[in-house]
């Protein structure tokens, strides 16, 4: 597989959600000019996750980058639930905070249900990861909402890439809340015929090859290989994977890859759910990096700005 050279259109998320941030600064401006100051996002980290700490960094560059606030409140690993909860209502009650967000994962010590019980308390218009039970719901009676945001970037980016969805068959693999079953919604209020596939699906590979949009959600290195596509498919790649191992990565990225080169130099690179070799069968795939995850933050700070709107019109 490794053999055959890329033939299909790159999707590029980086110049997607670039285009996303030109478009939210006049509205930025807009609300400063009618507030009398910037939009402003809560953010709460607790514990020392190495991958959140680099998120929640991120986060706040690019808010502060295009003039939304941010406030951000630390826990230590020890914190118990009770002051999370605390964090949330203090930013639920506070006007000057238009958004809020919990960086997952909480600490385990917190419980095993407290990531749910944290987005259960946040004011749902302040909800701009899209995950309180309300904006769920009106996610699914396709009423305005604050929709997640990764799936929302998938959409922004097949829109702005001019692939058709009303009639075409699209699949899903994944049916988490945070992806899968957002993503499968919002391709089906766009008319698209959605499957949604997951660990017990029998023959995945046969049903995954009906699609014409098929978006990948799984958390498993290279698994959607050129047996799951239908040549000329369009292949959204949300699969997020750090590789560490290096006969892993020859396998996957070839002896002479870039990949391989790049984790000579590094010890770690990411790899998504889809095989390199897909790019010779489908006629669009979204890299990883540079796909699906520079649109997650863009339509996060894209929900920062519609919540700050919607409270300056209520
Ligand atoms: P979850 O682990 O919550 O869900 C994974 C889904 O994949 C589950 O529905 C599971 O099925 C399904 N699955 C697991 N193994 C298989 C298999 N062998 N065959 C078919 N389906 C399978 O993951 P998330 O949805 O949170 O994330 C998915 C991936 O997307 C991860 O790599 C994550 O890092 C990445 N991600 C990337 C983001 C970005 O910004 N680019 C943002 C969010 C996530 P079942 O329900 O039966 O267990």
């Amino acid at each position: 597989m490794n053999s055959a050279g890329p033939s299909a259109r790159a999707l590029d998320g980086a110049a997607v959600a670039a285009e996303i941030r030109d478009a939210l600064r006049p509205r930025i401006e807009a609300f400063h000019r009618a507030a009398g100051r910037s939009p402003v996002l809560g953010l709460l980290l607790a514990g020392s996750d190495p991958g959140s700490e680099v998120y929640v960094r991120n986060k706040i560059r690019q808010s502060e980058g295009l003039g939304i606030g941010t406030a951000l409140e630390r826990l230590p690993e020890s914190a118990a639930f009770a002051e999370a909860l605390a964090v949330v209502e203090a930013f639920n009650a506070d006007p000057g905070i238009d958004g809020i967000l919990v960086q997952s994962p909480l600490p385990a010590g917190m419980g095993k249900n407290a990531e749910r019980r944290i987005f259960e308390a946040i004011d749902p218009s302040k909800d701009v990861d899209g995950f309180h039970p309300v904006n769920v719901g009106r996610l699914v009676q396709q009423t305005p909402a604050l929709a997640p945001c990764t799936p929302s970037g998938v959409m922004e980016l097949l829109d702005r890439s001019g692939v058709e969805l009303e009639g075409r068959q699209a699949v899903v693999i994944g049916r988490s809340d945070i992806v899968g079953k957002p993503m499968s919604m919002l391709l089906l209020h766009r008319h698209a015929t959605v499957t949604i596939c997951h660990s017990r699906t029998v023959d995945l590979a046969r049903v995954a090859a009906r699609a014409d949009v098929l978006v990948a959600a799984v958390g498993r290195p290279a698994m959607v290989t050129t047996d799951f596509v239908k040549p000329g498919a369009t292949v959204v790649d949300v699969g997020t994977n750090a590789l560490t191992d290096r006969n892993q990565v020859v396998s996957i990225f070839g002896a002479g890859s870039r990949k391989l080169a790049a984790f000579d130099k590094r010890g770690r690179v990411l790899c998504g759910d889809v095989h390199p070799g897909v790019a010779a069968v489908a006629g669009a795939v979204s890299p990883v990096p540079g796909g699906v995850g520079p649109l997650t933050i863009a339509m996060l700070l894209s929900n920062s700005v519609r919540a700050a709107e919607q409270r300056l019109r209520r």
